[in-house]
């Protein structure tokens, strides 16, 4: 027996470009589709950290416009790590 030993990162979404849908404004999104996703580090212009860029197709739940945004994630930091 082998033990998968994956290590999960569960990532949080810091920022997402376009925030919303760019012909409505809606922020409710549906159908996410990853594309990509790069390893580049960095700092939003709020000073939020990402370690990760996704490129995500998605459909506006409003006006049902599917359009492209991208996430900067950042790992979830694990309970009891204060820093
Ligand atoms: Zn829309």
């Amino acid at each position: 027996m082998v033990k998968k030993r994956e290590k999960r990162q569960q990532l949080q979404c810091v920022q997402a470009r376009p925030p919303a849908c760019p012909k409505c404004g809606c922020t409710d999104r549906t159908k996410k589709t990853s594309i990509v996703t790069r390893e580049i580090n960095g700092v939003t212009v709020e000073g939020q950290k990402f370690t990760k860029v996704q490129w995500n197709y998605a459909n506006c739940k409003n006006c049902n416009q599917r359009y492209k945004f991208m996430e900067y994630l950042y790992p979830v930091s694990r309970t009891g790590e204060k820093g």
